[in-house]
């Protein structure tokens, strides 16, 4: 098998894993007991917490412990507390499900929701930015990369304006955790969240950064409980996953320019040889504002769908896996000005720290392969 897929979900670092080992048996207190083995549990929180925070950019006590960036995004979008006069959410059409949900939702309770558009290459132009977010928008949600294209956005810039208007700044930064380098402060995020699964930590856990000088109060938790977390998100932590989280956090601290000049040489390898063959395939998203290592390729009048299910040993996604059970196009490829055609005739590789430079050559060769047959053979 070439797993190929590693913006659905990274295999643990063996490093994790072995961080984590001591806490699924030995070290197996409650982080809320004052007992010494509890107290010895909180610790690990902590340091996993410190860890995190240096490769954020930001102090441990803005990052709280969550299942994962979609809960992190439906506490930044429903528990944000609106001013009267602020009725409105600026988005992009581009937003994981996880972000668009949660909007759809509260459209149904009297929130204007406004999806800001993109470019061909999946970009939002300040522009219309600029022209949506009023003194009426409350809170503005845009993610810092797309988990199908790769496209990077113009965080900064697009914070800057929602704070010219006084609303508030999330992002969903769930990609870019351990692919590039990110400095919350200096961004002006005052919201943001990620998953550890996509940056070789287990699935289960993720991090909502909530802006120190955020005022007390603007944030309504979605549980009731026993206050864990700031009480903005109580229930007892995940000790084992938080471990893991942290210890993969000081590996991609130490890793990141490593891991990223390694991700760049080999999605070129990948797209230099697709790209030589007689597919005539196309790439999708910005070339230049991109996630190492995320690659969206079209192969006109070859189905992903079919694509994939003729190569079992390599694994890569049609679109969006979350969205993967539903048989619509990729929203975000329509956003870009795909046809639904060309859309359903899109695979996304994904490439991770463990693949190797054999594993995308022979990934290259069989998809090559496969799809000039099934072309030939679809007529
Ligand atoms: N946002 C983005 C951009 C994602 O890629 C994903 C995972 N596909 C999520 C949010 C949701 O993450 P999780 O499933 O871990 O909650």
């Amino acid at each position: 098998m070439i797993y190929l897929d590693n913006n659905s979900t990274t295999p643990c670092a063996p490093e994790a894993v072995a961080a984590m080992l001591p806490f699924l048996s030995r070290d197996f207190a409650n982080p809320s007991s004052p007992h010494g083995m509890g107290r010895a549990a909180k610790a690990a929180t902590e340091a996993a917490r410190e860890h995190l925070a240096q490769l954020l950019g930001c102090t441990p006590r803005e990052l709280l412990f969550t299942s994962g960036a979609t809960e992190s995004n439906n506490i930044a979008l429903k528990g944000t507390i609106r001013e009267q006069d602020r009725d409105q959410i600026v988005t992009s059409s581009v937003e994981h499900k996880s972000v668009l949900e949660p909007c759809a939702c509260l459209s149904k309770r009297n929130v204007t929701v406004i999806h800001l558009p993109v470019d061909r290459q999946g970009l939002i132009p300040l522009e219309a930015a600029a022209k949506a977010i009023t003194e009426r928008t409350c809170l503005v949600s845009i993610q810092a990369a797309n988990n199908e294209t790769g496209t990077v956005q113009p965080i900064r810039e697009l914070a800057e304006i929602a704070h010219q208007h006084g609303a508030l700044f999330h992002c969903d930064a769930t990609q870019m955790l351990s692919k590039l380098p990110i400095s919350l402060a200096k961004a002006g995020i005052d919201l943001a969240s990620f998953s550890g699964h996509k940056a070789y930590a287990p699935k289960g856990i993720g991090v909502l950064f909530v802006r120190a000088g955020l005022p007390k109060g603007r944030l309504m938790p979605l549980f009731a409980g026993g206050g864990q977390e700031q009480g903005v998100r109580p229930g007892t932590l995940n000790v084992p996953a938080i471990v893991g989280l942290g210890k993969a956090a000081e590996l991609a601290a130490s890793h990141l320019i490593s891991d990223r000049k390694r991700l760049q040489r080999l999605h070129e390898l990948f797209e230099t040889t697709i790209l030589a063959s007689p597919l005539a395939a196309t790439l999708n998203g910005n070339p230049h504002a991109r996630l190492p290592g995320t690659i969206s390729l079209t192969i006109s009048g070859v189905p992903a769908d079919m694509l994939i299910a003729n190569m079992p040993e390599i694994c890569i996604s049609n679109g969006s896996a979350c969205s993967a059970g539903t048989m619509s196009p990729s929203h975000v490829l329509l956003a870009m000005g795909l046809t639904r055609e060309l859309a359903e005739c899109t695979v996304r590789l994904s490439i991770g720290r463990y693949n190797t430079e054999a594993e995308i050559l022979l990934a290259a060769d069989e998809l090559t392969r496969t799809a000039l047959r099934l072309r030939t053979e679809l007529g």
